[in-house]
């Protein structure tokens, strides 16, 4: 008999803006069988899956106008102005499931941006490039905007001038408060004005409030199986959360990416996931570790 006892983290899954995006494509499935969404509406291959036998069709930027009927889903990441645009131009009607909190950095940065114009100064966003997110954040400045992904990158920012600093939602707050620091450090090398610096700590709750929330389940368990699309950003922050806590953690994708040799010698399993990951399929994958 198996002894393993299997606990899902109560707070994994998916996050108010993915629930928002995904029911309403549903309730418009439902509708008419059919939609098209701009990018995949979430960062979950098995989640996708499942939407598209429903009849939700992923297409990219290039496809808008050929999408028939007219009519396009965008996702929680919120897009450019330029595909409102597009779909304008090519008059395809926009289902905006834009997330809230998204769609309000969106409107600071451009604030900002009409500011750094009057003082020559730059809008500096943390995230990582040709993320759909970032895109749409970038596209705020008139594609002015520089992005920088890790600490290594701060040499693209010219601290004689003015600094706006924002973050795409789902970074680590260390990684951004380290940047914080680094620029400030180097402005005050430079002999430039640090009150010239504005930083934004944009950082969504919903992933920043799991982080410490995450580092305690994964300590209380002997293994964790953290579940993610590989394509998602904050599935990779989480995750290393819990690996910093609990060694014995292991991403998987889906059920099949499961070793049951990680299971030896254990007798608590925490099944823990991302903003983007189904409870459903947190759920089958504790069901097959319990019966392993
Ligand atoms: S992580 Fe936060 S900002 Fe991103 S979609 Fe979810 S609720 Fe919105």
């Amino acid at each position: 008999m198996n002894k393993i006892k299997v606990e899902i983290d109560s707070l994994s899954g998916f996050c108010y803006g993915v629930i928002r995006a995904i029911e309403t494509a549903e309730k418009e499935l439902e509708k008419n069988g059919v939609l098209f969404s701009l990018g995949e509406i979430v960062h979950n291959n098995v989640e996708v899956n499942r939407l598209k036998n429903k009849g939700l069709n992923t297409i990219s930027h290039e496809n808008i106008s050929t999408v028939e009927p007219k009519k396009i889903l965008i996702r929680a990441h919120g897009e450019p102005p330029e595909t409102y645009e597009t779909a304008k131009n090519a008059g395809i009607e926009v289902i905006d499931c834009t997330c809230p909190v998204v769609l309000k950095l969106q409107e600071r940065i451009k604030r900002a941006y009409e500011e750094a114009k009057q003082c020559n100064g730059i809008i500096v966003i943390f995230g990582k490039k040709r993320h759909a997110e970032v895109n749409g954040l970038v596209g705020q400045t008139e594609g002015n905007a520089i992005v920088i992904e890790n600490i290594d990158e701060i040499n693209q920012i010219d601290c004689s001038r003015p600094v706006f600093l924002f973050s795409q939602t789902t970074k680590s707050i260390e990684g951004f408060e380290e940047l914080c620091r680094i620029i400030a450090e180097k402005i005050e090398q430079s002999g430039g004005d640090t009150a010239m610096f504005k930083a934004y700590n944009t950082i969504c709750r919903q992933v920043s409030g799991r982080k410490p929330h995450l580092e305690d389940f994964a300590r209380k368990h002997d293994v964790i199986i953290f579940v993610s699309g590989k394509q998602s950003s904050n599935g990779k922050v989480l995750y290393q959360s819990c690996k910093n806590a609990n060694p014995n953690s292991y991403f998987v994708e889906q059920s099949g990416d499961i070793n049951p040799e990680w299971f030896v010698n254990c007798q608590t399993v925490g099944v823990c996931g991302a903003t983007s990951t189904p409870k459903w399929l947190m759920e089958n994958i504790a069901e097959i570790i319990r019966f392993s």
